[in-house]
């Protein structure tokens, strides 16, 4: 395939060829331990699965492409390759993270990783002086989530990647929200991108699995010799299907903005709602930063009630018939979450409150559903 190939041919093409046993179209579920080698040592390039897998590889590639990286690495969950992140680092380094995270990041930060000696500082990432302050010689790895989950602030990777380089650290993008259709973290100077491919890339809400990928030489070696050596590596038959789903990650995308678009200026537009925290809005304060680095903006969508009663919000939520009440993100299917008793319920509700997770919020992944449905649905919740 071409080097210079657009976005939509990359995602259908890169890393698929024709399998070369027999000619077939589609990567096979290489459903496979181990290789055949005619005299020991002597091999195709695959020994065992764990380390070099068909259907993975064809997978990593295509992934690999989309992100504009040298090299990329599938994991058995988005969490693994977190994890594979954070063994690049040794006891006493230190992180700066968003505060405004994904809980299951934060959570492996404060336990795990705190117990093995890794220090993190959670921090307002608005404004990047006040982030280099807390920079010190310990201080190896930034860690960004943009846009961010449940508030859909948008951080600017530039400037991150700029400080990032000033004192030689790593900068990690977590780029589950935006997909590589919308935002390409390692064009904008990011060390690593991180994916959980189970939301938008594989799309179809039928697959756990994680990404990274990376530009740096030594960076990627170092996570390839993580992902053999830890292990935390998808199985043929889900790479398979991440491979199908990501076939229409930009036709998913394109909708998934649109819909988003118009369900956020419906729900800005009605008497009960309160905030609505999506970043296309002109008067969003990240909406310049967010124009510039992203070319959607996707399909998440925060908001409260004017009321902000935790009663009224469940019961919204409950009559909902086309969005469904569940965690995820990203499937084709609208889902709708309530923070506060979902994702967010391990933080104490003084700490959610101040980030702005009130007892109200109501976070939708809006799917790519016919719009007049999604929207006939939010109007006979809230009517009743
Ligand atoms: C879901 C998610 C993860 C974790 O991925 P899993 O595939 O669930 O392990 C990490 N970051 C973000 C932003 C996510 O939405």
């Amino acid at each position: 395939m071409k080097k210079d190939a657009k976005f939509a041919t990359k995602a259908i093409h890169a890393g698929v060829e024709p399998d070369p046993a027999t000619g077939a179209i589609m990567t096979p579920v290489y459903q496979t331990t181990t290789y055949a080698q005619p005299r020991p040592g002597v091999h195709k390039g695959y020994e065992y699965s764990r380390t070099q897998n068909p259907t993975r590889h064809a997978l990593e590639k295509n992934l690999t492409s989309l992100e504009n990286a040298e090299q990329g690495f599938a994991f058995s969950s988005g969490m693994a390759a977190v994890d594979a992140c954070l063994k690049l680092l040794k006891p006493g380094n230190e992180v700066i993270s968003t505060n405004d995270l994904y809980g299951g990041s934060y959570r492996l930060f404060t336990t795990t990783y705190a117990d093995f000696g890794l220090k993190f500082h959670f921090a307002n990432m608005d404004s990047p002086k006040s982030v280099e302050a807390l920079i010190n010689d310990q201080t190896k790895m930034i860690w960004l989530e943009t846009p961010t989950n449940p508030l859909m602030s948008v951080i600017d990777i530039l400037a991150y990647a700029d400080l990032a380089r000033k004192h030689d650290l790593m900068l990690v993008v977590d780029n589950t929200f935006a997909s590589p259709y919308l935002q390409t973290p390692l064009d904008l100077g990011a060390t690593i991108v991180m994916h959980s491919i189970t939301k938008y890339i594989a799309g179809h809400s039928d697959v756990v699995m994680g990404f990274l990928a990376t530009n740096d030489k030594d960076v990627g070696e170092r996570l390839k010799f993580i992902q053999k050596s830890s292990g935390a590596v998808p199985g043929p038959q889900d790479c398979f299907l991440a491979l199908r789903g990501v076939k229409t990650l930009h036709l998913r995308m394109e909708r998934h903005c649109e819909n988003g678009a118009e369900v956020a200026h419906w729900l800005r537009k009605h008497p009960k709602v309160g905030k609505v925290y999506w970043p296309g809005f002109e008067d969003h304060p990240n909406h310049e930063v967010a124009k510039n680095q992203m070319s959607g903006f996707g399909g998440m969508i925060s908001f409260t009630l004017a009321s902000d009663s935790l009663e009224e919000a469940f019961d919204i939520v409950s009559r909902l018939e086309v969005f469904t009440i569940a965690e995820s993100l990203g499937g084709v299917e609208s889902l709708v979450g309530h923070p506060a008793s979902m994702t967010h319920a391990s933080i104490p509700k003084e700490e959610r409150e101040k980030t702005g997770v009130t007892d109200s919020l109501i976070r939708l992944s809006v799917g790519i559903e016919h719009i007049s449905d999604l929207i006939d649905d939010l109007e006979k919740a809230f009517a009743n």
